[in-house]
C-alpha cells in the first residue's frame, strides 16, 4: 500500500489546530544561475509551493470536491516515517513539513489541506533511495532543461553521465540549499 492509496477503514478526518509534522520530498525548479528556487510535488509538473506562501489541496483529478476528500488520493502528503519516501520518484529535496486544517490520517502518513515546510534539506535520489535520510549528502546540483534541478553527490554524477544524465550547468549544493532555505525561511534539516 503506498501513502496515496488509502482505504476508507483506515482514515481518521480530523481538523487540526496544531500542525503535524511529517516527512516529505520534493522536485526542485530554478533558474540557471540557481534564482527562482520552486519546491515542487515530485509527481507530474503540478502546482509549486510558492516561497512564504501556505500550500493549499487542490483536487488534480478536478472532482467536485474539497481537499482532501476520504474517497479520493488528493490532499498535500506527508509521511509518518521517512524511509516509506525512499520509493519517491526523484526526490531532491527532504524535508518536514507542518499539515493542518482537515487532516486525513491514513496507514503510513497524512492528507492535509494546509502544508508548509519547516525544515530542508538537498538530497541525491540515488544516495536516498539506497540510504533513505542517512545518505551523504549531495556535492553539486546540476541543472536540466526545463529548469530541472537536481542534486547529486559525484560519484551519482558519474553514474548518471554514463546513462545519459547531462547537466547543462553545474552549482555547488550547499549554495542552492542555503539560497533554498533563505527564500522558504525554513531551518536546516540535520543530516
Ligand atoms: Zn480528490
Ligand atoms: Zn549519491
Amino acid at each position: 500500500m503506498t501513502p496515496t492509496v488509502s482505504l476508507a477503514v483506515d482514515l481518521e478526518v480530523q481538523t487540526s489546530v496544531e500542525p503535524i509534522v511529517a516527512w516529505r520530498t520534493w522536485a526542485l525548479t530554478g533558474k540557471r544561475d540557481g534564482t527562482d528556487l520552486l519546491l515542487r510535488p515530485v509527481a507530474g509538473r503540478s502546482r509549486p509551493w510558492r516561497p512564504l506562501e501556505v500550500a493549499e489541496a487542490a483536487c488534480k483529478h478536478a472532482r467536485m470536491h474539497a481537499a482532501p476528500n476520504v474517497d479520493c488520493s488528493c490532499g498535500l502528503h506527508g509521511t509518518r516515517e521517512v524511509d516509506i519516501l525512499r520509493r519517491t520518484k526523484s526526490p531532491s529535496v527532504l524535508g518536514r513539513v507542518a499539515l493542518w486544517g482537515r487532516v486525513i490520517e491514513h496507514q503510513h502518513g497524512f492528507r492535509a489541506e494546509f502544508a508548509y515546510p519547516q525544515r530542508l534539506r538537498l538530497v541525491c535520489q540515488f544516495c536516498f533511495w539506497m540510504w533513505g535520510a542517512t545518505g551523504r549528502s549531495p556535492s553539486v546540483v546540476g541543472w536540466f532543461t526545463r529548469d530541472e534541478l537536481i542534486p547529486l553527490c559525484w560519484g551519482h554524477l558519474e553514474v548518471g553521465a554514463r546513462y545519459g544524465m547531462h547537466p547543462r550547468r553545474l552549482i555547488g549544493a550547499p549554495v542552492i540549499e542555503q539560497a533554498l532555505r533563505d527564500r522558504y525561511a525554513v531551518d536546516a534539516l540535520p543530516g
